[in-house]
């Protein structure tokens, strides 16, 4: 892949121009993806002097589309972080979350009782860490909305992380183990997921058949408007597009979760400047570099509020956690949010 890299690049500077995090840190503190993918292979390693600002990478995939010669500069990236972290001391809330893997298989101790998950039924639902950990409200909600669209949603028992937060931080050793922990609890049948992260890792690692709920809902035409309580009040929103969902699982996803908003009666959404923008959630960053991600969720809560909105919705509980972060507004997992709104008759 850093061969390809190397090829392909025209020096045209379209990935440095584009980064929201060389954006908003400064060149001096993040070099950009091309430094470190086209000229890193080139000279033969990391100058340990980059090494600070090789974890500041959101994997966002801003670079990657706007690159003419569509180099997979977040891949390369993360090659280049994995060759760089072998042997060095990882930053205190990744090597907290290599501990929990270590000790659980997942990656975040839960800090709230575990949602119910049925351990048998009909459709394979896979909660992922962060979601079952850290907001088991939007793992309840996926199944209600999962059941209201008649499936009988389970979880294999014993599922572990499955990978895309290690791949991220350059953990080659747990991220074996944990593909070899899932390898044989998936299946062959749809796998539905909450998380982008997860839609992603199971597609490419696993190959499973796998899908966000978003698109899975979409595909049975959605949340019929009679299922939802007419008389919810009405509020405006606004729909952060998930770099992982939007840029890797693809553009599509966004049209369906407006779409799925849309059908629920007194929902406006919002159009706001920074849409397109990272919230500085995946990538490890949020772990290894708080204060990055913190300023980049400040900044998408600031244009949310500007343009209107009471609430961001986000369709991945990685973003929920980090805008939450920032605080100053409601922000909620587009599945809680939806399931909410349902006919209270329908909605357990
Ligand atoms: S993936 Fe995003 S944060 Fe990382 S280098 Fe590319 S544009 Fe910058
Ligand atoms: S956008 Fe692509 S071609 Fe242009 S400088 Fe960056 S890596 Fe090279």
């Amino acid at each position: 892949m850093t061969a390809r890299t190397l090829d392909g690049c025209i020096k045209c500077g379209a990935c440095v121009r584009a980064c929201p995090v060389l954006a908003q840190e400064g060149r001096d503190a993040f070099p950009g993806p091309r430094r470190f993918t086209v000229e890193v292979p080139r000279i033969g390693g990391v100058i340990p002097s980059l090494r600070p600002a090789l974890s500041m990478c959101t994997t966002c995939g801003r670079c990657e589309e706007v690159c003419p010669s569509r180099l997979p500069l977040p891949r390369a990236l993360v090659q280049v972080r994995a060759i760089a972290s072998a042997g060095t001391d990882l930053p205190d809330g990744q090597a907290r979350m290599l501990d929990n893997v270590a000790g659980t298989g997942r990656t975040v101790v839960p800090d709230l009782p575990p949602p119910a998950i049925p351990s048998s039924g009909d459709l394979l639902f896979f909660p992922g860490c962060i979601a079952a950990g850290r907001l088991p409200e939007a793992v309840s909600a996926a199944l209600r909305l999962l059941e209201a669209a008649g499936s009988r949603p389970f979880a294999p028992p014993g599922w572990a992380c499955c990978g895309s937060p290690l791949e991220k931080i350059g953990a080659t050793g747990p991220l074996e183990e944990v593909h070899a922990r899932n390898a044989g609890l998936l299946g062959t049948g749809r796998v539905v997921t909450a998380c982008p992260g997860c839609t992603v890792e199971l597609r490419s690692a696993y190959g499973a058949d796998a899908w966000h709920i978003i698109e899975h809902l979409h595909g049975l035409g959605g949340i019929p408007r009679e299922r939802f309580d007419g008389t919810a009040p009405e509020v405006k929103v606004a729909l952060h597009r998930p770099c992982h969902l939007a840029r890797v699982v693809g553009p599509h996803t966004m049209d369906m979760a407006r779409d799925l908003l849309e059908a629920a009666p007194g929902v406006q959404v919002v159009e706001h400047e920074g849409e397109n923008d990272c919230c500085g959630g995946g990538g490890g960053v949020a772990s290894s570099r708080p204060e990055v991600a913190e300023e980049m969720a400040r900044r998408k809560v600031r244009s949310a509020r500007e343009a209107g909105a009471e609430i961001i919705l986000a369709p991945c509980p990685f973003c929920v956690v980090n805008l939450r972060r920032a605080g100053g507004m409601e922000v909620e997992d587009l599945t809680t949010f939806l399931a909410r709104r349902l006919d209270p008759g329908q909605n357990k």
